[in-house]
């Protein structure tokens, strides 16, 4: 049986189109997932456009926010059945011995290799899925919403278990992409008092931020940052894909203040961290997430807590990824979601 699938075949930019592949044929401790949704992520953008900065597997079918039906079993596969509606982690190979794996942290172990760059992604009607990645969807969830498990999965690692916000914290929020516009939700669901801060060409991802609560500033937070007491913010998520935005953050943030930054891009800083020093900050990277944050992060979705609803701008076929795709990179939606056939 062929399988429609959106490929990155090379690292030239526009390196994109749809293919016919073969089924997967999956190891003994695999599934075959038939995928239901599929999100499109940043990183497949910046995979199209050429301007990332990790190592991709050409060819490669893109796609790392799905969820979808069981569909067949390998052999060891123990605790699953046909029919279950899952979703699953990205870390599709892990070395399950390192040190990091052992602890839990296998998100952050060097031989990780994740769908959509290091093996095939979702972007096709079947993909195979090691067991130890899927997590069951709540029943009362749609497959629409749970397919962005991930990208919520990864607001959690950097507000939650990255920031360690109290009620009551100033938060301020840098880039109004699915990221940051979900570490503000995150924030808010914290206790604190959240801004997202963008440009005027992110007009239509900051009215949707505001769906969540969040005070929108375009372009200068100084004032919002100094208006408690005149000393900056209690922390600054940095979720814009640049690393010269750290300069912003180290600006706003108040001494003895902590800096989470989730948003990458490859060119250099460029800048001084003398105000990193002067005023005792703390500085964080966060990266992916692991098992734990997965549950956590559908138990928000279940209960209500976290709507992704607004984020998703719209579910496009397959055939239709270039659409997908150019809406999102253009800025007219947060978040595009593909459906296979
Ligand atoms: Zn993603």
């Amino acid at each position: 049986m062929k399988n429609s699938a959106v490929v990155n075949y090379a690292p030239e930019k526009g390196s994109v189109e749809i293919r016919e592949l073969e089924k997967p044929i999956i190891g003994k401790n695999d599934v075959l997932l038939h995928v239901e949704n599929v999100g499109v992520c940043g990183s497949d953008l910046h995979q199209w456009t050429s301007d990332h900065s990790w190592p991709v597997n050409y060819p490669v079918v893109l796609g790392h926010e799905f969820g979808g039906n069981i569909v067949e079993l390998g052999k060891d596969v123990t605790g699953w059945k046909e029919g279950d509606a899952v979703v699953s982690e990205t870390a599709a190979i892990i070395n399950e011995m390192s040190p990091l794996s052992r602890q839990g942290f296998y998100n952050l172990d060097p031989d990780r290799k994740g769908f959509g760059y290091g093996v095939n992604g979702a972007m096709t009607k079947y993909v195979r899925v090691p067991a130890r990645c899927l997590h069951l969807i709540p029943k009362n969830l749609g497959f629409e919403e749970a397919c962005l498990t991930e990208p919520c999965s990864v607001a959690y690692n950097a507000v939650v278990m990255n920031s360690k916000i109290k009620p009551g914290d100033r938060v301020l929020v840098l880039g109004p992409g699915t990221i940051g516009i979900l570490c503000a939700a995150m924030a808010k669901l914290c206790g604190a008092n959240v801004a997202i801060v963008g440009l005027e060409k992110d007009a239509t991802r900051m009215e949707i931020a505001k769906k969540y609560g969040c005070t929108t500033i375009y372009n200068d937070a100084t004032s919002w940052a100094e208006e408690q007491d005149g000393l900056g913010v209690d922390c600054v998520i940095d979720a814009a894909g640049v690393s010269e935005t750290l300069g912003l953050a180290l600006k706003w943030v108040r001494p003895n203040g902590h800096i989470t930054k989730v948003g990458w891009g490859p060119k250099p800083f460029n800048a001084s961290l003398d105000p990193l020093v002067q005023k005792n900050v703390s500085l964080k990277g966060s990266f992916s997430h692991n098992w734990p944050i997965w549950e956590k992060v559908l138990s928000l979705l279940a209960s209500g807590q976290l709507d992704v609803k607004p984020i998703i701008g719209g579910v496009w076929e397959l055939e239709d990824w270039h659409t997908a795709f150019e809406a999102m990179h253009s800025g007219k939606v947060v978040k595009s979601v593909l459906k296979p056939k």
